[in-house]
C-alpha cells in the first residue's frame, strides 16, 4: 500500500515563528532573547550562575549561620545572591514577575545540585517555607514551594505540605528592635499532623537565606517532632 503523504504544515510553523517574533522568550537572567533551543535561562547565563559549591565543604556561611543555635544536620546554598546580579534577577522573577516556572526550573538546578552530594541522600521529605497568607494572596502561589516541587522532582522525593503551618497574625518585621523580630519570627510557625514526620529526615527550602532566623523557626518547630532530623538548601545565600 502507498504511503500516505504527509503534507508539512507550514502555516502553524509560520505562525509559531510570528508569534516569537512579536512576543520573544526573554532569558530570566540577562534579558536577551532565547534560542529555540534554550528554554528560561540561555546557555550564557546556565554556564555562568555564581555558585557556591557549600555542598562540597564544611564550615560555610549558612552552616554557621545556625551554629549554637539549632542542631541542622546538613545546610547548603546553591548560588550566592548578589545584587545586579544574573541570580537576583532569576529571583525577582519568580517573586515579583509572576514566572512560576523559573522557580521550577531553578528548583531543578537546585535538585541536581544536591543529588550530586553524598551528604543530602538520606532525606525522607520536602517542607518548603511557607508563605505569608497575606504574600500567598497577592502572588498567587510560594514560591518556595515551586522550588520545592523541582527539587522533589529531580531527587524523587515526597513534599510535605500539611504539617509546618504559618499563623495569620504576624506583622511585618520592618521598625521592630531585634529582641522583638526575634521572637515575632519564633511564634510565626506551628506544627499539625506531627505524625506525618515523626521519624523522617526534613529538608526545608527557601529561596535566599539572609540572616536565617526564618528558617531557624521552621527548623525548631520541625524539631519538636519526635525523632526529626532537619537539613536545608536555599536557592541563593545573600552576602555582603
Ligand atoms: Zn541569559
Amino acid at each position: 500500500m502507498a504511503q500516505k503523504y504527509c503534507k508539512p504544515n507550514y502555516f502553524n510553523t509560520l505562525l509559531t515563528d510570528f508569534i516569537a517574533l512579536l512576543y520573544p522568550e526573554i532569558c530570566i537572567g540577562c534579558g536577551n532573547v532565547l534560542k529555540q533551543s534554550e528554554h528560561l535561562i540561555c546557555i550564557a547565563c546556565s554556564l555562568d550562575m555564581p555558585r557556591t559549591y557549600y555542598e562540597k565543604h564544611r564550615n560555610t556561611p549558612i552552616e554557621k549561620l545556625f551554629w549554637y543555635k539549632t542542631d541542622i544536620h546538613e545546610a547548603t546554598s546553591a548560588y550566592f545572591f548578589t545584587k545586579k546580579s544574573r541570580i537576583q534577577q532569576m529571583v525577582h522573577s519568580f517573586k515579583y514577575r509572576g514566572n512560576k516556572d523559573a522557580a521550577f526550573v531553578l528548583g531543578e538546578k537546585m535538585g541536581i545540585i544536591l543529588k550530586e552530594s553524598p551528604r543530602f541522600n538520606q532525606l525522607d521529605c520536602i517542607i518548603p517555607v511557607p508563605l505569608h497568607p497575606k504574600k500567598m494572596k497577592i502572588r498567587g502561589y510560594n514560591q518556595a514551594e515551586i522550588l520545592a516541587q523541582g527539587v522533589s522532582s529531580v531527587l524523587d522525593i515526597p513534599l510535605e505540605l500539611n504539617t509546618l503551618k504559618r499563623k495569620n497574625h504576624n506583622n511585618t518585621q520592618t521598625n521592630k528592635g531585634l529582641f522583638n523580630r526575634w521572637t515575632n519570627v519564633n511564634s510565626i510557625f506551628c506544627i499539625e499532623n506531627p505524625q506525618k514526620i515523626a521519624n523522617k529526615h526534613v529538608l526545608l527550602i527557601d529561596d535566599v537565606i539572609t540572616s536565617g532566623s526564618t528558617i531557624e523557626a521552621c527548623a525548631q518547630q520541625v524539631l519538636t517532632v519526635t525523632n526529626t532530623k532537619v537539613s536545608i538548601a536555599t536557592l541563593a545565600i545573600a552576602t555582603g
